[in-house]
């Protein structure tokens, strides 16, 4: 894809920092950590989102993931991890090529993603259920 950062970053055209590249996939040091040691996962191919990606293209992402992540909490002596995925603007995702973040955590760093939980009325998480399991009998895999 010609206007895509990721891509130009695969093809060598913008620098990045390589942590690990093998035929089909790149990881690589963000550039605006959330955390110092914060690494980008992604494949090769342009694929937007998560549900663009043949199943085989994230079989093999999700594969390298453990690995990738235990490299990033060894090298960041950290306490633990967040694994972060975004699709659509409406969900952060700011460059269209899709990627997996890792990103380091120690107890002591202070950060805080803003989840707030909310709570279903009586009924409403059983019609969510039905709707979402009739839409995986209806999508392909
Ligand atoms: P998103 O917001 O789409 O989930 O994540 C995109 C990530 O890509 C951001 O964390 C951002 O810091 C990173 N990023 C954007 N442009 C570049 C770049 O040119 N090089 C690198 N290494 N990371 C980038
Ligand atoms: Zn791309």
């Amino acid at each position: 894809m010609a206007d895509c950062i990721f891509c130009k970053i695969v093809a060598g055209q913008i620098p990045s920092a390589r942590v690990y590249e093998d035929a089909t996939k790149l990881a690589f040091m963000d550039i605006g950590p959330i955390q110092p040691g914060h690494v980008l996962l992604i494949p090769k191919a342009h694929f937007e989102r998560l549900t663009d990606l043949p199943a085989e293209v994230a079989a093999d992402l999700a594969a390298c993931l453990p690995r990738l992540a235990r490299a990033v909490v060894a090298a960041a002596r950290a306490d633990g991890f967040n694994l972060m995925q975004t699709n659509g603007t409406c969900a952060g995702q700011s460059v269209a090529h899709v990627h997996f973040h890792i990103i380091p955590r120690r107890n002591d760093d202070g950060y805080r993603f803003h989840w707030q939980p909310t709570a279903y009325k009586p009924g409403e998480m059983e019609s969510w259920r039905a709707k979402i399991a009739a839409e995986v009998v209806r999508a392909q895999a």
